[in-house]
């Protein structure tokens, strides 16, 4: 495995591989580190389908609000190196901030209408214009045929793919499914932030999904206020958790359903103590539902 740490290096090792064996093709995992099995799954996925693969560590700067957990991030390369070694990633490539916004830095994407403006957008103003300005860069350096992004943050899907297909890029999307602790807690690098107490309160997030997921099912055709007030006062029944909202969504245009049908996308974000956690449900065109996986104690 080798660590590329500058553009430079980078694109020079990518143009290597073309020459190379021009029918060898390159998967992209994108991250900010401090992996856990979420990534990982990502990863292990992406080995087994690609010649090439690459993992990103870069916490992007410009998708962090100024009032944001930017410096505290968790971060531990070192565990990360030794954890991508051993899934026997090709090359993980770890820019610096200034490397990606160099001085002079003008041009970014910006996703218009609800995909950028509600639910994380109206939360988060500017996140996924930070999002998807990081990801097309790393897609012009590192040109994957395929990347690899968690269901975890469903509306980051849905901007990337959007992107995708606007800006006609050469690229595959593979969305891996939401990987979650026993308890059905979403594994998430944020989840470093919980106190023991928190960390038992953070399940609350999962119930209120699993009503919310019943509740759909007891009322397909009706209104979504129904799941919506489930989900609502299931979070209120942990004194631990602040709601911020519980929705439920159109997974691709991320506007707001007004009937209980296929597909649906089931979103919560909640702070439970300081720390913001996002969680979702998606319901398939075809009537199933995705609710992650959850690992063995
Ligand atoms: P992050 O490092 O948080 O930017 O995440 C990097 C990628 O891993 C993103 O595509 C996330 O959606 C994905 N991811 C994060 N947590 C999980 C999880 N629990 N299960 C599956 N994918 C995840």
């Amino acid at each position: 495995m080798r660590v590329v740490t500058t553009i430079e290096e980078m694109v020079h090792e990518r143009s290597q591989w073309t020459q190379r064996t021009s029918s060898s093709t390159v998967g992209l995992v994108p991250t900010m580190g401090y992996l856990h099995e979420g990534h990982l799954s990502l990863v292990h996925q992406g080995r087994k389908e690609h010649d090439k693969l690459i993992v990103s560590i870069f916490v992007n700067p410009t998708q962090f609000g100024p009032t944001e957990d930017l410096e505290r991030y968790p971060r531990n390369v070192k565990r990360d190196l030794e954890m991508l070694a051993a899934a026997d990633v090709d090359i993980v490539f770890i820019p610096t901030a200034t490397a990606m916004y160099p001085h002079g830095f003008v041009t970014y994407v910006e996703p218009t209408g609800p995909l950028g403006t509600e639910a994380e957008g109206a939360y988060r103003p500017g996140h996924f214009r930070g999002v998807a300005t990081v990801v097309l860069k790393l897609f012009s350096i590192l040109q994957p045929d395929e990347t690899y992004f968690g269901q975890k943050d469903a509306q980051q899907v849905a901007v990337i793919s959007h992107m995708v297909a606007d800006f006609n890029l050469p690229v595959k999307l593979r969305i891996g499914p939401t990987i979650r602790e026993a308890d059905g807690l979403a594994m998430s690098s944020r989840n470093a932030y919980l106190n023991a107490d928190d960390r038992a309160a953070a399940a609350i997030v999962y119930k209120a999904l699993e009503v919310g997921r019943c509740t759909f099912d007891d009322h397909r055709g009706g209104d979504p206020q129904t799941v919506i007030q489930a989900m609502v006062h299931t979070v209120a029944t942990e004194p631990r958790a602040l709601l911020e909202y519980a929705e439920v969504r159109d997974p691709n245009s991320f506007l707001s359903l007004s009937t209980l049908r296929a597909p649906a996308l089931l979103t919560i974000a909640a702070k439970i103590g300081p720390t913001r956690l996002i969680d979702n449900f998606l319901l398939h065109d075809n009537g199933k539902w995705d609710t992650g996986i959850r690992v063995q104690n």
